[in-house]
């Protein structure tokens, strides 16, 4: 099962899709998480990534392409996985949908998560990581940059007869309830 978990900053998709990981026993793939720990690691791509993750921005679309395309190209993910923080640009959902094709793979489901911006902002200024990026400041320009890049997305998937909106807000056991029963296989 290929799964995507899309949403702004803040929506619950790492928590979210960290427990349909474990409920379907396939594996959560959070870019995010990937960039953090290349940069903790002191990687060639962790010290290119650091100063526009700090700042709430993108990396380019060919570093995170990559970093996907090699991370499921050298691993077998045999019973699948989920996506997080993936595609978050048009190009990107274009890239991925071209290295499913060359794979003979496809999706099974997108699962777009909203909220209203002032729930983020709290989720994100509470949520106590201690990530660089989760100040006032980065959360403001993280949300821009979603509605500028990310959230078109969405409009690419629309109509692909795999996407569903979930809505996010509400405890963590009740929102993944409703993903659920979003999806085909319980
Ligand atoms: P996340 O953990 O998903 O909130 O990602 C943290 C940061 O990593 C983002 O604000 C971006 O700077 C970077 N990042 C993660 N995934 C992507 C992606 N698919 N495209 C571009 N940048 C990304």
């Amino acid at each position: 099962m290929r799964i995507i978990i899309f949403g702004p900053p803040g929506a619950g998709k790492g928590t979210q899709a960290k427990m349909v990981a474990e409920h379907f026993g396939i594996v959560h793939l959070s870019t995010g998480k990937m960039f953090r720990e290349a940069i903790n690691e002191g990687t060639e791509l962790g010290k290119l990534v650091k100063s526009i993750i700090d700042e709430g921005h993108l990396v380019p679309d060919q570093a995170v392409v990559d970093m996907v395309e090699e991370t499921i190209s050298n691993n077998n993910y045999s019973k699948g996985y989920i996506l997080d923080g993936f595609p978050r640009t048009v190009d990107q959902a274009v890239a991925f949908d071209n290295l499913l094709e060359r794979r003979g793979e496809s999706l099974d489901m997108f699962i777009s998560l909203h909220a209203p911006d002032e729930e983020l902002i709290q989720r994100l200024l509470s949520r106590g990581e201690g990530r660089s990026d989760d100040t006032e400041e980065k959360i403001k320009t993280r949300l821009e940059v979603y509605k500028k890049d990310t959230a078109p997305v969405m409009e690419y998937y629309k109509h692909s007869g795999i996407y569903w909106a979930v809505d996010g807000t509400g405890s963590v056991d009740e929102i993944f309830q409703r993903i659920l029963s979003a999806l085909p296989v319980r």
